[in-house]
């Protein structure tokens, strides 16, 4: 199952033989540096060498070429540990002096790609090559001309044969381990985004919630401070509402608040941010904006709930709101200019609804 898992594309395929090409040129020029020192037959380094290139560029093409990204193993992981058991069979048979190397390097190879196989693959694997070795042993006298001491080969083909386990069962642990690991920070990360998410906004609306619209005032006086950008903002009240749950049920309300935080951004710039204030009431930021276009924008707005559909939410139903404009001027503290901002609202309110009234100055 963890095989399946993690079995990669052909992309992770064309990496895994970028990183095991090294491997593979150390191999063939410890080939060589032996044929150099007369300890290894040169036509065995070159028949190693041809085996290696081969494998490699064919694997390449096929990688490249996507051809394999509809196979069940797309990055060919198995195939090429085949192919490198087959690499380290051919220079064991080969070359007489690989022979206490072989299964060092068969232990290498199983190791680097042991959390991608799974147990029957690694078995095939394994086993195979220690049979085809087992064989070489047999061939060895046509081959060479030194003669091997069988019993001593054998007994260290058999111990490869229990070490491989072993070593892949800690090795599988540890990356099962790791795996867990990652796994875990990844939940984690998310979790602290969502709760991030979850503070910084209403979770009936999905607008900002109160306490970061609060920070996003703060940094608007701090930026008004320091470079005189004017901005504005308003306090917006639903009219009636308690009207609308009264006749059309919470839930109705509920819809009407959702509705009306989403219709109303239509109406806003992507710079401006309206955030829920507390129950029917909203509080507009409109940061760059003065006092003149912050009233064309209310006014933009309230043509656009007017305007909606809101029949959608219940048979006629019609939603307006109030509105509190006004223009901080960084001199006072930002509580002063919502209470400026309160009052026009209630004067909106006293003067018949729908509409936005402009703050006194303070
Ligand atoms: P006004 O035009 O003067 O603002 O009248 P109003 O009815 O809108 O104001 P009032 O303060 O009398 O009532 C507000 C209502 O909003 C009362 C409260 O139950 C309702 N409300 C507050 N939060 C929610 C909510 O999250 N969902 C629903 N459905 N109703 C809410
Ligand atoms: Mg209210
Ligand atoms: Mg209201």
């Amino acid at each position: 199952m963890l095989a399946t898992d993690w079995l990669g594309t052909a992309c992770q395929g064309r990496r895994r033989l970028q990183i095991t090409v090294l491997p593979y040129c150390i191999g063939v020029s410890s080939a060589y540096i032996g044929a150099s020192l007369n300890a290894v037959p040169l036509w065995a380094a070159h028949a190693l060498a041809a085996w290696c290139a081969a494998g490699l560029l064919l694997f390449w093409a096929l990688l490249r070429s996507d051809l394999t990204e509809h196979w069940p193993d797309p990055a060919l992981i198995f195939p090429q540990v085949l192919f490198g058991c087959s690499a380290v069979v051919l220079a064991y048979t080969l070359i007489d002096a690989s022979r206490g190397l072989a299964l060092l390097w068969l232990c290498l190879l199983m190791l680097f790609d042991i959390h991608r196989l799974d147990t029957r693959q690694l078995v095939l694997a394994t086993v195979g090559s220690l049979i085809l070795m087992l064989c070489a042993t047999f061939l060895h006298d046509r081959l060479h001309d030194t003669r091997i001491d069988l019993i001593s080969e054998w007994i260290s083909l058999g111990t490869g044969a229990v070490v491989m386990p072993v070593m892949r069962q800690v090795s599988l642990k540890s990356y099962q381990m790791r795996h867990q690991m990652l796994t875990q920070r990844a939940e984690l990360a998310s979790t602290v985004a969502n709760l991030e998410r979850a503070s910084a906004h209403d979770a009936l609306t999905g607008l900002s919630n109160r306490h970061h619209m609060q920070a996003l005032l703060d940094e608007e006086v701090r930026r008004l401070r320091r470079t005189e950008q004017a901005f504005c903002l308003a306090i917006i009240d639903l009219d009636h509402f308690k009207q609308i749950n009264d006749r059309h049920g919470h839930a109705t309300g509920d819809a009407v608040l959702q509705a009306f935080a989403r219709v109303a951004q239509t109406a806003l710039t992507p710079t401006d941010r309206l955030a829920r204030w507390g129950g029917e009431e909203f509080l507009l930021l409109m940061p760059e904006t003065g006092l003149p276009t912050a009233q064309q924008r209310l006014e933009a707005l309230q043509q656009r709930i007017r305007s909606h559909d809101w029949s959608r939410e219940a048979d006629g139903l019609s939603v307006s709101f109030s509105a509190g404009l006004c223009e901080p001027g960084g001199r006072v503290p930002l509580h002063r200019d919502l209470e400026r901002a309160d009052r026009a609202l209630y004067k909106a309110k006293a003067q018949g609804r729908a509409r936005t009234v402009l703050a006194d100055r303070t």
